[in-house]
């Protein structure tokens, strides 16, 4: 039985975060035995916001190793950098025509980001920061994706692709699968340790928000003791009224896979220092093996090996799929 296929990506605009892992990577080393995943690294998502190019190399090369290190197999997926298949950029183009003004401004990412480029006073909010959803939708459309497992923040950029294979299909006949988006089952969103209502996110600004998989020991332990919660004393699963508290119990139940109920029976009668001291535990438990595996990996030719073979198989498969789109929209000369 042929394996239903899968795309997943993480930008690289920032070291990868822990709300990345669990709500991203964590999921797609388990999705690899049951489906043909397409992974990459979305470095060309990362240049809609402004980037150091010697910060942006060194992103790349951090998460393509920690994609590794974190168990992606590349005899297994299609592990590729974006950039190396120049089939995205021509098919978000191709998209971007078929697209409106209108859909593009609806879009909450769009929104925020456009918003805090706005404020960081550089006076100007790049196009990219716009378009983003159509280069996605590209990423997605090009090879075939039936599944796209992304945290909630990313639902949205989802749909949009679904709408638009929908049109492209109806205007020009039938091209692209319909992508069904896979949320977590418990809707995980890993919040801003300082600011809870937020998402964590790699691109924040305040390094004390977010815990990176590359953490020391040390940050993280002080990370999570500072971890804003709130003067009540009580475990509690409340994201409305505890938002910080509720991050925390999710951070653990989600790492040590045990349910809320469990985790509730062993912190009865006890106070935040005990849960943070259980939450540094498991992270150190989790993140500790990653991190060894990922300095033998990091300066390794293996790395770079995997990348080329994932980016050659990727260029097969998505050059078959621009020319069937050239074909029925009419772009070439020739049919292919
Ligand atoms: P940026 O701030 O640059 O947008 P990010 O942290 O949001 O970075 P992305 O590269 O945009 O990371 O997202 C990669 C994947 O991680 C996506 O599937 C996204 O849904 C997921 N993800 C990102 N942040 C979280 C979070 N806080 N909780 C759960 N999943 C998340
Ligand atoms: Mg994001």
């Amino acid at each position: 039985m042929t394996k239903k296929k899968m795309l997943s990506a993480i930008t690289s605009s920032g070291a990868m975060t822990l709300g990345n892992y669990l709500g991203a990577v964590k999921r797609m080393v388990n999705f690899q035995e049951q489906y043909e995943m397409h992974v990459f690294i979305a470095n060309l998502h990362a240049i809609t916001v402004p980037q150091d190019k010697e910060v942006l190399r060194k992103n790349i090369k951090e998460i393509a190793a920690l994609y590794f290190a974190c168990g992606m197999d590349p005899n297994k997926s299609v592990i590729f950098l974006q950039s190396d298949v120049l089939e995205h950029a021509q098919l978000g183009w191709i998209l971007n025509t078929q697209s409106t003004i209108g859909e593009l401004s609806r879009m909450t990412q769009y929104k925020d980001k456009s918003q805090k480029a706005e404020e960081s006073g550089k006076g100007y909010i790049p196009a990219g920061l716009f378009t983003y959803p159509t280069l996605m939708a590209a990423d997605i459309l090009l090879y075939d994706a039936e599944f796209v497992p992304v945290g909630v923040d990313q639902k949205q950029h989802v749909e949009l692709t679904r709408d638009l294979a929908m049109r492209m299909n109806n205007r020009y006949g039938e091209m692209f699968v319909v992508p069904e988006c896979l949320v977590t089952e418990n809707k995980l969103k890993i919040m801003d340790l300082q600011d809870p209502t937020k998402k964590m996110s790699k691109s924040s600004d305040n390094p004390k928000a977010i815990i990176k998989m590359l953490d020391s020991p040390a940050d993280i332990r002080s990370k999570i003791k500072a971890a804003v919660t709130d003067s009540e004393n009580l475990i509690k699963h409340d994201p409305i009224n505890k938002p910080g508290v509720t991050n925390l119990i999710e951070i653990y139940t989600t790492l040590k896979n045990v349910s809320l109920q469990e985790a509730m029976v062993r912190w009865k009668g006890k106070n935040y220092k005990d849960l943070k001291d259980d939450v540094i535990e498991v992270l150190l438990e989790v993140i500790e093996p990653i991190q060894t595996r990922y300095k033998e990996l990091y300066n390794s030719l293996e790395v770079e090996q995997w990348l080329e073979q994932g980016a050659a198989k990727a260029r097969m498969i998505a050059n078959k799929k621009i020319n069937k789109v050239q074909n029925l929209m009419g772009l070439n000369y020739k049919r292919r």
